[in-house]
């Protein structure tokens, strides 16, 4: 492990930072939450990076952007997913549309056999968005919507 590999944690994605703190790089799809740390493992700072210097700031040299993403849509998906339970349960949808949503104050669960697309468009009809996706969480099996 490198130097640089060591200085940083994976957080998870933010929709709404669009600039580098890292390059100054603007009007980005989308940046990584890092945790910056100390020698001693202790967050200093969270920083917000695109995808290509975050993956380099992570020290994963092979990964490309599309998977940096990923990778942190998936953290971030899971970190809100572990009490996605105790959601209000709501049926969204019509017909063969029709799913069980979990609607949380800001955030809301759908099993992950759905497409993005659709739940979104359900969660918006049916709950009153707009609704943004922030990612699946596989070990839950659920993808994981904000309110935005
Ligand atoms: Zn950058």
């Amino acid at each position: 492990m490198n130097a640089t590999a060591a200085r940083f944690a994976l957080l998870g994605i933010d929709d709404e930072v669009t600039v580098c703190d890292c390059c100054g790089k603007k009007n980005l799809k989308c940046t990584v939450a890092l945790s910056q740390l100390d020698a001693d493992g202790n967050e200093v700072a969270v920083v917000r990076f695109g995808r290509d210097c975050a993956a380099r700031a992570l020290g994963r040299r092979r990964t490309t952007a599309e998977k940096m993403e990923l990778e942190a849509r998936t953290a971030s998906a899971a970190a809100l997913a572990a009490g996605y339970r105790v959601w209000p349960r709501r049926t969204i949808g019509e017909g063969w549309g029709k799913m069980t949503a979990w609607v949380g104050d800001k955030h809301a669960a759908v099993t992950t056999q759905f497409h993005q697309g659709d739940i979104r468009r359900n969660l918006d009809a049916f709950v009153g968005g707009p609704w943004r996706y922030i990612g699946a969480c596989p070990r839950a099996g659920v993808r994981v919507f904000v309110r935005a």
